[in-house]
């Protein structure tokens, strides 16, 4: 069992190194490794002998070995989430860090867990044919800062089940959560299967144009999965790009405001907005437009946002200070444009940390830059529309297509209007909720492949047909 001391000094630069910053203090973490291409070299070569051994223990053995990798999250849970705190900023309590660590060993769980059979195919004549999965062999894995040591485990764990070596960057401005979840896990799996170098962009552009991966998996912004697509277009590595979203909301005429007023929050507000599937703007039915705003209102008065190392808090900061900018200028343009500020949009630029207040802007045009582009942060607009054609047609309209959501006192209804949204995941009467085994990816600019469940596992091997 680690303590946070004993943690933090396990994946702290032994010289040198890349200040982190608390987002609620400004004041440094820890000094986190930067590794280099020669680190990049030397890591292939030693995944790349570990590999055959990890891939002839069999999935049985595997699986056993990610359980107990589990069991030992598990038992340092406490530590990870309080370090996750102070380099991501979210807080503690209710959906934040503690969440976040049971969820590395829920992931874990999972990924052991999940049957995956060879398959007979079904040929409709005497024909036999069987399709099978094999591992890759080195899968390289980029992750983002927002929930840095969930998103890690959502693209090891099943690269490891799957018999791959793997070797992952985490984002520069997180790197510290993702050293601590390999830190632990290391402690129960063979050496050099799964390694985690610390470094900027230039070392994400270096891993993803190397041609020692056959599978690279990218969770981040759009941006950045178009590099990697050109990137690696020489070495052809398979993909899974999950990338940024917008997701829409569609609250329909027949709901009570409420009653749905809690779930709304937190589809928008979770992490302090910084979710890449998470509400990010609102389209409510003019009939009950007026009473779901305010029971938001309502909702955001009580929140208390603060560090996240004081228990008593259920928001955080900003990751970083860029992030507060982009969501303060958004926010600017709406006003400016004369978007009407329910509550929020007046941050206090003086004070240290990077804390932007819950924002909700009501009565704003739909074009408005605070609609169409990806705040990540906490400020939601909420729309207002008259014909649901308007509402389904303003949905679809973006190039983006990771989660959406509609609110309905009718699940059937809210599954049809649901089939009609061009969105990876459509939720009804939630926002977000994510299953282990239950396929999520997107669509659209939001990216392809698929994490988790039996998808999962198949997304990061190869697959093999014997016919005959
Ligand atoms: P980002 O694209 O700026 O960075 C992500 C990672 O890519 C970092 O580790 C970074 O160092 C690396 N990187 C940057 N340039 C690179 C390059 N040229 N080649 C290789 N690697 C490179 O994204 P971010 O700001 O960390 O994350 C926020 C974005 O991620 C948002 O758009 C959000 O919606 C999206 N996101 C998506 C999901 C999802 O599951 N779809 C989950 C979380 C976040």
């Amino acid at each position: 069992m680690q303590t946070y001391d004993s943690l933090l000094a396990a994946v702290v630069a032994q010289q040198g190194g890349r200040p982190i910053t608390d987002p609620a203090t400004d004041d440094v973490v820890g000094y986190a490794p930067e590794h280099t291409a020669e680190h990049l070299e030397r890591s292939i070569d030693a995944a790349r002998a570990a590999q055959p051994a990890w891939a002839a223990l069999g999935h049985g053995e595997r699986a056993r070995l990610l359980n107990e990798a589990a069991d030992a999250v598990d038992a340092s849970a406490n530590a990870l989430a309080q370090l996750i705190t102070r380099e991501q900023g979210k807080p503690l309590s209710g959906p934040g860090s503690r969440f976040e660590a049971s969820a590395v060993s829920t992931w874990l769980r999972a990924a052991a867990t999940t049957p995956l059979e060879t398959e007979q195919l079904p040929t409709g004549d005497t024909a036999n044919a069987t399709l099978s999965y094999q591992p890759v062999g080195l899968v390289g894995a980029i992750g983002p800062w927002n929930w840095p040591a969930m998103i890690a485990t959502w693209q090891f764990a099943p690269a490891l089940r799957m018999g791959n070596a793997v070797i992952m960057k985490p984002s520069e401005y997180t790197p510290l959560s993702v050293l601590a979840v390999a830190a632990i896990v290391n402690q129960v799996l063979p050496v050099d299967v799964f390694t985690v170098l610390a470094g900027d962009r230039d070392m994400g552009a270096t891993l993803t144009q190397h041609s020692a991966f056959g599978k690279l998996m990218f969770t981040g912004s759009i941006r950045t999965g178009k590099a990697i697509v050109q990137a690696s277009a020489e070495q052809l590595p398979r993909l899974t790009l999950e990338l940024g979203g917008n997701d829409p909301g569609i609250v329909l005429p027949d709901v009570d405001p409420d009653a749905i007023a809690e779930d709304l929050f937190w589809g928008a507000f979770i992490n302090t907005g910084q979710t890449c599937a998470c509400l990010k703007r609102l389209y409510v039915h003019e009939s009950v437009y007026d009473a779901v705003v305010e029971a938001l209102a309502n909702i955001a008065a009580k929140m208390p946002t603060g560090p996240g190392t004081d228990e008593h808090n259920s928001l955080g900061p900003l990751t970083t200070k860029q992030q507060f900018g982009i969501v303060d200028d958004l926010v600017k343009q709406a006003t400016d444009s004369g978007a009407r500020v329910v509550t929020g949009a007046d941050p206090d630029r003086e004070a240290s940390g990077n804390f932007y207040p819950t924002t909700l802007i009501a009565d704003i045009d739909p074009d408005q830059p605070l609609v169409v582009e990806e705040q990540f942060g906490p400020a939601l607009p909420i729309v207002k529309y008259t014909e649901l054609e308007d509402a389904i047609t303003q949905a679809n309209a973006l190039e983006v297509g990771l989660g959406a959501s509609v609110w309905s006192a009718d699940p059937q209804r809210g599954r049809e209007v649901a089939a009609r949204i061009q969105s990876g995941t459509v939720w009804i009467n939630q926002h977000g909720t994510l299953h282990p085994r239950v396929p999520f990816g997107g669509v659209k600019g939001s990216g392809y492949g698929l994490e988790f469940g039996v998808d999962g596992l198949k997304a990061v091997a190869l697959p093999q047909v014997i016919s005959g």
